[in-house]
């Protein structure tokens, strides 16, 4: 029986990505739904390519407008339409691919209708990690990573964390790693987008550049696999060939390997336990001649050392931490505030709110919102005076 997926996210890059893993696995894979936030010059060719039985947009215009040109088809809109596509009948598998919070009622939702959640939005778990991964065991639901790391991790594991000493995540290093002089203050835009190994979407392409993203990934990785932050360690591998590395108490060590191309995990997700034969290329070592592995400086990437407190402090502080970076690097790419204040912002935010315990949903959205408006009113008051 073919697979029915909702994917959330379908005009990014995860979610191009994903539908051109569909397109490949017509025969495994059948696309009843489709959610975008703005871009619906490209959900329209989507819907026109994958004839999806309903689709979801951020906004109620665009969905009129959607409505307008394809009126056989269900269209939705805003959170509840997201909630509406992951509880369609015959979704077997949710695609979480959209970026920042907008999407984590509906994770939770797929999650109680017991729906395999296959999770590239690595900002739920690092803000509701705790919650969500409660919710999936006590309903039976699999949260399985599309972050490539993650299923790096997941796929050395085997199911298993018995004899798990640590895990390596590895980070590309982003364009400036090897820059060990270069004044952050004065990084553009353009260059912090210049992501020398994935190609990726802008926030994600930044969050790369200042390691943020790998922060992310061990409050991510601690969640997901039930590790102590000691159990976490990360080190800088350029050629992203490596995705990360388990090493067991007997000093054995297993690691995933593969292009980096994000169809592989995603692929992987939806097919685990078993595999199906993909497009993407075999990796050639000799063409590679060597795999280059370096330690972070914490000194210049503080965002690492955060991570590690996030984690000690527990509670919300994953969402105030994301919340804060997520602000902050906005604000950077409208060109409002320097590269080096991303750092600053974050650790500021993250002296000065409350921790709180969270609870349900709801308290992790309403951490959100706050530290959402007291981000900026420090970015506006503070950084940009
Ligand atoms: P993009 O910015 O490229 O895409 C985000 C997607 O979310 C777009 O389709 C966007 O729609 C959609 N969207 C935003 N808000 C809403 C909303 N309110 N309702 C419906 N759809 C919405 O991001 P990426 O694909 O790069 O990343 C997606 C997630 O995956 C992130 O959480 C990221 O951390 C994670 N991830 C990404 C990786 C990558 O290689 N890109 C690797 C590992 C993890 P639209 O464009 O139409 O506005």
């Amino acid at each position: 029986m073919l697979m029915g997926i909702v994917l959330l996210g379908s005009t990014g890059s995860i979610g191009r990505s994903t539908l051109a893993v569909l397109r490949e696995n017509r025969e495994h894979f059948r696309l009843l739904a489709l959610a975008a936030g703005g871009n619906t010059q490209l959900l329209e060719k989507q819907i026109a390519e994958f004839a999806p039985q309903a689709v979801s947009v951020r906004g109620e215009k665009a969905a009129r407008g959607l409505k307008e040109r394809f009126p056989r088809l269900q269209v939705l809109h805003g959170a509840a339409g997201l909630d509406e596509l992951v509880s369609l009948p015959g979704c077997d598998c949710v695609v979480a691919a959209i970026n920042g919070t907008d999407g984590m009622a509906a994770a939770f939702q797929a999650i109680r209708l017991k729906r395999r959640l296959c999770l590239a939005n690595k900002e739920t778990l690092v803000a509701a990690g705790e919650l969500i991964l409660r919710e999936a065991r006590a309903c039976g639901a699999e949260v399985l990573p599309i972050d490539s790391e993650q299923s790096a991790i997941f796929q050395c594991l085997q199911g298993s964390t018995r004899h798990v000493r640590r895990v390596i995540l590895t980070a590309s290093g982003g364009p400036f790693f090897r820059e060990k002089t270069r004044d952050f203050s004065t990084i553009t835009v353009e260059q912090a987008l210049a992501h020398p190994t994935w190609s990726m979407g802008r926030k994600i392409t930044i969050d790369s550049a200042t390691l943020m993203n790998k922060a992310l990934e061990i409050i991510e990785a601690s969640h997901l696999f039930n590790l102590k932050p000691e159990q976490i360690d990360v080190v800088i591998h350029p050629q992203s060939v490596v995705h990360s590395l388990v090493e067991f108490i007997d000093s054995s060590v297993l690691a995933q390997l593969g292009i980096p191309d994000m169809k592989l995990p995603i692929l992987y997700s939806l097919t685990h336990p078993g595999r199906v034969a993909g497009s993407c290329p075999s990796l050639d070592l000799p063409a590679l001649r060597q795999l280059d592995f370096f330690p972070v400086d914490p000194r210049r990437f503080p965002s690492i050392p955060m991570a590690y407190a996030v984690l000690r402090q527990g509670q919300n502080a994953g969402a105030v931490f994301n919340t804060a970076n997520e602000v902050a690097v906005d604000y950077f790419l409208s060109g409002r505030i320097g590269f080096a204040a991303i750092f600053s912002v974050v650790a500021r935010m993250l002296e000065r709110m409350d921790l709180q315990p969270l609870r349900n949903l709801e308290d992790v959205l309403e951490t959100i919102a706050f530290t959402r408006s007291e981000t900026i009113a420090h970015i506006e008051n503070e950084v940009m005076k």
